[in-house]
């Protein structure tokens, strides 16, 4: 068993992949070609999103959207602790200062109460994740971001084909953020991102800022980044893309299946979704007891599991200069002490989450 296997999946799509790669590998338009103006395409009609522009990871989708937002030293910005670290990170990197606020201890998220209570006349954006493929309620922090006047930037790194209120997440705030990592629901084969917008002007100076500014070639308007989508990784994508509805159906199946065996286990918490939305479950996270002795448990029966995220984003080392303290947001830190996430993927079988389940039952009968 695989956390996420990703061996099988090539086997279903092999051969449309490798025609796919070698159609590219013939082209030769390794740089900006025709699959990434088809992906972009795709991907917009699939999210109903005016538009999406491609870039090299997710890291740099949230790098472009915050220089687009033109925020920098003196603007604060409020972002969960409990994440990847890219999601603060690239606000640090752009000189403003990163505002962890704690999340909800059940859906993981932030929440427009926490949000609202840590805006300043400095604030300039929040950025919202969308953690594990759970939406956040969206409609009202949007309405909080419109009453104060900030901008919203939705990480979905975790969340393609996630919806709220059946509109796509990345759709509702200024800027969507998406990560194609392998182990993500939609997955490239190395790195790959992508960046939604409604706004014509945000869309146009993404695009410019991706590539040095370029306004034609030899002309920079902007200093940027050089973050391009690979035509390679876009080839790939088109095909994952094609096959993402049966295989989020498949998730969505098998998280509820993990949650109608476990929730009778008194000592973790499964899952609990949001009101008004459609969890795209990237991966199925519980709040166990015993975190550590029970992953190491699973691991010894050779059941791999995964901790996102053992240390919290404002006690990293890297984030010290902050000033943030341990109990400063304890659902965070409770959280990095008891998530658990279980094997799910596009093909998972009942017979390997049987495994999981009466694992996860047989060690808390010992308990
Ligand atoms: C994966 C991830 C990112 C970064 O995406 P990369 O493509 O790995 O750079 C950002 N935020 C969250 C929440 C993620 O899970």
């Amino acid at each position: 068993m695989q956390f996420v296997d990703l061996q099988t999946q090539y086997q279903h799509y092999q051969s449309e992949i490798d025609q796919a790669v070698l159609d590219v590998f013939k082209r030769g338009d390794f740089i900006l070609g025709k699959d990434v103006g088809l992906f972009e395409r795709e991907v917009a009609a699939y999210l109903q999103t005016k538009y999406a522009i491609s870039c090299a990871n997710g890291t740099d989708a949230l790098n472009l959207a915050l220089l687009a937002l033109e925020i920098g030293p003196g603007d604060e910005v409020i972002v969960p602790s409990f994440t990847f670290i890219a999601t603060a990170s690239q606000v640090a990197m752009r000189k403003a200062k990163p505002v962890f606020v704690d999340i909800h201890p059940r859906t993981f998220n932030l929440t427009a109460q926490t949000i609202e209570s840590a805006i300043t006349a400095k604030t300039k954006a929040v950025i919202v994740v969308h953690l594990f493929g759970q939406p956040v309620d969206l409609a009202a922090i949007k309405k909080i971001c419109q009453k104060h006047r900030i901008a919203l930037i939705e990480d979905c790194a975790q969340a393609f084909g996630a919806t709220y209120k059946d509109k796509a997440v990345g759709t509702w705030g200024d800027i969507g953020c998406f990560s194609f990592f392998p182990a993500k629901n939609l997955g490239a084969y190395g790195d790959a991102g992508m960046i939604t917008t409604q706004k014509k002007s945000l869309a146009e100076k993404i695009t410019k800022l991706r590539f040095h500014g370029h306004q034609r070639k030899y002309y920079s308007v902007f200093l940027g980044l050089n973050s391009r989508l690979d035509t390679v990784q876009a080839a790939v994508l088109r095909v994952k893309l094609k096959h993402f509805d049966r295989e989020l159906k498949h998730r969505q199946t098998a998280a509820a299946y993990y949650t109608q065996h476990l929730s009778s286990i008194k000592q973790v918490a499964v899952p609990i979704d949001q009101k008004n939305s459609r969890h795209a479950d990237n991966y199925y996270t519980l709040s166990a007891k015993y975190r550590n002795r029970l992953q190491s448990f699973l691991e010894q029966k050779r059941i791999p599991t995964m901790v996102y995220y053992p240390l919290p984003c404002h006690l990293q080392p890297a984030f010290k200069y902050l000033g943030y303290k341990t109990r400063d947001l304890p659902h965070s830190e409770h959280a990095c002490r008891t998530a658990l996430s279980l094997p799910l993927d596009g093909f998972i079988t009942p017979k390997d989450q049987d495994t999981v389940i009466s694992a996860i039952k047989s060690f808390y009968l010992k308990e």
